[in-house]
C-alpha cells in the first residue's frame, strides 16, 4: 500500500518505522485539510490523527486522488464525517483501544499536581523557596469521585480510584455490570455531577455530548470541585468554564484537551504571540492545569498504535474482516 502519513512528528515516524511490515508510506508535517489535500494523489490509504479533518468535500477529494482506506491512529473519530465516508465506500478504520490505563494514568496524574501542587513545589524548591504557604491539598482517600463515560479508559481509571479509597460513582449511557458488582454506582449525569468532587470526562465526542459541560450543568458541581478532561475539548463549553472559574465556583480545572486545540497542540509557540484569547485567559488561572494531548503519549500505548494501525492496514489489504471498522 502507498499510505500517507498526516501530522506527523519524530516520535510518530519512528515507532511507525520500527512496525511497519513493508509499506510504502510518506510522512508530512502537515494537517490534512482543504489545502493539503491535494498531496494524496497516487495514495492508496491515508492515516491521520485527532485534529486531522475529513469532511464530506476533503473525502470527495481524497476519493478523486484515488485513496480508498481512511486509517486513523486513534481511537475518537469524531473528525471524520463518517456518513460521506460510507457512502463514497471508503472504510474507516481506527485503533478502538490502545493502553487505555496511559490515558487513565494521565487523568490522575492532573488530579495529584492540581490538588498537592507539585508543579508549583517544584519551582518555588529550584528557586531556594522551601515554605508550603498555599500548597495545602486534601485526600484523595474517601473523596467523592465522578467518572462520566465508563468505557475502556472511564473503567481502567475506576480502577485506580478504587485503590485510591476514593467512592466512585458513574454516568454511562450503557452502564458496566462488572463495574456495579466492584461497587460503582451509576446514576443520571445530573446526579452523577452534582454529589462529586472531582468530575472526570471519558465519553467520545458525539452531537448529542458536544458541550455536555455548560453553564448548566456547572451550576449542579458542588462548589470547589474539580472537573477533569482527558477525552475530547468539545465536551466542554469553554467560555462557562472559565466564567465558573471567575466565580469560584469550579475549584480546579485540569484539560488534556481543548476545543480550538487544533490550532495549537502539539506545536511550539512560545516565541509567538498566542492570539487565542480563551487559551490565553485558561492558563492565567492558578487553578487551571493544561497539557497538549498527552495523555496517549506512552511507550506502549505507542507501540500498540503502530501495531493495531499496520494489523487495520492488513486486514484491508487481504480482504479480511475490518474489526475495527467506524463505518
Ligand atoms: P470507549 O468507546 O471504550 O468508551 C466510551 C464510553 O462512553 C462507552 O462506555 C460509552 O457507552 C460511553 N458513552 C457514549 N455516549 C455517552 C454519553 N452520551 N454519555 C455518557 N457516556 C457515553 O472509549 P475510550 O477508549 O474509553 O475513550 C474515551 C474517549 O477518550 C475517546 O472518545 C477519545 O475521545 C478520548 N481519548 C483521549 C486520549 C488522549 O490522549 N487524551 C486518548 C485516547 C482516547
Amino acid at each position: 500500500m502507498k499510505i500517507a502519513v498526516f501530522s506527523t512528528h519524530q516520535y510518530d515516524q519512528d515507532f511507525f518505522n520500527e512496525f511497519n511490515p513493508g509499506h510504502e508510506i510518506t510522512y508530512f508535517v502537515l494537517p490534512l485539510n482543504e489545502q493539503t489535500v491535494a498531496l494524496t494523489q497516487g495514495f492508496n490509504a491515508i492515516c491521520i490523527f485527532v485534529n486531522d479533518t475529513v469532511n464530506a468535500a476533503i473525502l470527495q477529494k481524497l476519493h478523486d486522488n484515488g485513496v480508498r482506506l481512511i486509517v486513523l491512529r486513534c481511537a475518537g473519530f469524531n473528525n471524520v464525517d463518517i456518513k460521506t465516508a460510507t457512502a463514497l465506500g471508503m472504510p474507516v478504520l481506527r485503533v478502538p483501544a490502545y493502553s487505555p490505563e496511559a490515558v487513565a494514568e494521565h487523568a490522575l496524574a492532573l488530579i495529584l499536581t492540581l490538588n498537592r501542587k507539585t508543579h508549583k513545589a517544584y519551582n518555588r524548591v529550584r528557586e531556594g523557596n522551601f515554605s508550603l504557604e498555599k500548597l495545602m491539598g486534601f485526600n484523595l482517600h474517601n473523596r467523592k469521585v465522578a467518572v462520566i463515560g465508563t468505557g475502556n479508559i472511564g473503567k481502567a481509571f475506576c480502577h485506580i480510584l478504587k485503590g485510591f479509597g476514593c467512592h466512585v460513582s458513574a454516568y454511562d449511557i450503557y452502564p458496566d455490570a462488572g463495574l456495579q458488582a466492584q461497587g460503582i454506582v451509576y446514576g443520571t449525569l445530573e446526579e452523577t455531577l452534582a454529589d462529586a468532587d472531582i468530575i472526570s470526562l471519558h465519553c467520545p465526542l458525539m452531537d448529542s455530548t458536544r458541550h455536555m459541560i455548560n453553564a448548566q450543568t456547572l451550576a449542579l458541581f458542588k462548589k470547589g470541585a474539580m472537573l477533569i478532561n482527558t477525552s475530547r475539548g468539545g465536551l466542554i463549553n469553554t467560555v462557562d468554564v472559565i466564567e465558573s472559574l471567575k466565580n469560584c465556583h469550579l475549584g480546579y480545572l485540569g484539560l488534556d484537551v481543548y476545543e480550538q486545540e487544533a490550532n495549537l497542540f502539539f506545536n511550539d509557540y512560545s516565541e509567538d504571540v498566542i492570539q487565542d484569547e480563551l487559551i490565553t485567559r485558561l492558563i492565567s488561572f492558578p487553578n487551571v492545569l493544561i497539557t497538549s494531548h498527552q495523555g496517549f503519549f506512552t511507550r506502549e500505548a505507542m507501540e500498540q498504535i503502530a501495531t493495531i494501525t499496520f494489523a487495520n492496514i492488513d486486514a484491508f489489504v487481504k480482504g479480511e474482516e475490518l474489526l475495527n471498522r467506524v463505518n
